[in-house]
């Protein structure tokens, strides 16, 4: 689906109309193409003190080759037009290091280039030594929201928490952060807890790795199977035998294997397991993506189509996850990664079994990701927000028109948007990222 509103933003005439009517300016985000750079632009690094952190992320933009300088505070230039601002914040101890936020970005944010990147790194505030630096870094995700909300031209400001002795899993959420993959991932907070070193090749990280993905056939689905066999996974495709053709059509592309079925059969389970464990020999990576809508306001909710919805998006990924884990189809060191969404988080009216369904996937990430751990099993979700597919399409035009233009880059996001960030999931270098829910939504007003 175009974005006309978008593409006339873009002629002559829109320029004019946006720059003097000060309409919404959706600039075309930059997405990843193979050769892209992690960050093709002057980085600036600041910190508070002398952090274990803050070396380690110095180490990562030096491996990337980031041009960079480093600034105790912001600098006013114009000839300085940095691409990405990183602040390592974790050293804050208590609400007097706050003034280095304002001393540093003030006077350098309105010089970020286009597209550009925020990202602040904190200390889990949980995990705080003492409650001064608990209040300290919990303020942190105040900053970034706001911020997010004022960068303009497609920059991002995203948060990263890193618990303590975790400093050596920062790579792979950097590398993510920083780059065009994270394009329509905004106004987020991410936490990194400690994990075993993983050194992989950035430039494919799923080398060797079985991914299942189901609701492969179109829209975000094959756009997650894509990503992800470009990244060196073996793609198993699930979709229903009614879209058989589409899901042959995205599996031969990539060299995948095709299982028709539907995940809320009562065998679904059992013929996942077998069919990986048969074709492939287990899998590593879990994708819950297929899921329906049914919307209703409940007072007219009919209980087939509540049933529907919350047996596909919920019940399926439940049933599916347990039989997975029990018969040892997914292999210890995996992943799991469930697609929410924003009306799980904000509710949306005429959506309460989607809402319901969606929160539930995140009750799922919630509960299971402790126990997991033991087994080095990974379980985050994705929480896309307005993203141009066939589903978002049938939404009438006017609620269309608003969904895009609600969140701070002004527009709706792309399926690889979502699959960008699955990727990063799914990667065995973010070893240390479990238990979160990112939004992909472009910092979308609805949610928290
Ligand atoms: P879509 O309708 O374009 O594709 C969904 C795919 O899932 C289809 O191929 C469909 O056949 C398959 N599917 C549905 N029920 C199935 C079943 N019972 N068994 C097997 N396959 C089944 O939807 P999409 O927009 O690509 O959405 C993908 C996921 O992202 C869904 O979970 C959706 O709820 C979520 N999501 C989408 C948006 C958005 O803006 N598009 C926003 C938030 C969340």
């Amino acid at each position: 689906m175009t974005d006309r509103y978008q593409t006339f933003t873009r002629t002559s005439v829109g320029r004019v109309l946006v720059k003097n009517l000060g309409l919404p300016d959706p600039i075309p985000l930059p997405r990843w193409t193979d050769g892209s750079a992690w960050i093709d632009g002057p980085v600036v690094f600041g910190a508070i003190g002398d952090t274990d952190t803050g070396k380690a992320i110095q180490a990562l933009l030096r491996d990337i080759g980031a041009t960079f300088s480093t600034a105790a505070e912001g600098v006013a230039s114009s000839e300085l037009r940095p691409k990405a601002l990183v602040f390592d914040a974790t050293g804050a101890t208590s609400t007097a290091d706050l003034t280095s936020l304002q001393r540093f970005f003030s006077p350098m944010i309105r010089q970020l280039g286009s597209a550009g990147r925020v990202i602040v790194v904190g200390r889990t505030p949980e995990l705080s030594a003492t409650p001064e630096q608990q209040i300290a870094q919990r303020a942190l995700e105040g900053f970034t929201r706001s911020l997010g909300k004022e960068v303009k031209r497609g920059a991002t400001v995203n948060l990263v928490y890193v618990a303590p002795d975790a400093h050596d899993q920062v790579d792979s959420t950097l590398r993510f952060f920083l780059s065009p993959k994270s394009a329509y991932v905004d106004g987020q907070v991410v936490r990194i807890g400690p994990g075993h070193l993983v050194a992989n090749d950035p430039a494919a990280p799923l080398t060797g790795k079985v991914a299942l993905v189901t609701g492969a056939a179109r829209g975000i689905g094959a756009a997650i199977a894509n990503v992800l066999a470009r990244d060196g996974a073996t793609v198993m495709g699930v979709d229903v035998p009614q879209n058989a053709n589409d899901l042959r059509k995205v599996m031969s592309a990539i060299g995948g294997s095709e299982l028709l079925l539907d995940v809320t059969s009562i065998d679904a389970p059992q013929r996942i397991a077998a069919h990986a464990e048969e074709d492939h020999g287990g899998l590593d990576i879990v994708v819950h993506n297929a899921g329906i809508t049914r919307d209703k306001r409940l007072a007219n909710m009919r209980t087939d189509a509540w049933d529907a919805v919350l047996d596909v998006n919920l019940r399926a990924p439940e049933r599916i996850t347990a039989h997975l884990l029990e018969s040892g189809a997914l292999r210890d060191g995996g992943s799991i990664i469930g697609v929410a969404s924003i009306a799980g988080i904000a509710g949306n009216n005429g959506q309460t079994n989607y809402a319901t369904s969606k929160a539930g996937v995140i009750g799922l990430v919630q509960a299971l990701a402790p126990t997991l751990a033991e087994r080095q099993i990974r379980i985050n979700a994705v929480a896309p927000g307005f993203i141009e597919t066939e589903m978002t399409a049938k939404v009438p035009f006017a609620i269309r028109e608003v969904g895009r233009r609600i969140n701070s880059l002004q527009q709706g996001g792309l399926p690889v948007d979502v699959a960008e960030t699955i990727a990063w999931y799914a990667d065995p270098a973010s070893a240390g990222v479990t238990g979160n829910v990112v939004r992909v939504c472009g910092q979308s007003m609805l949610g928290a």
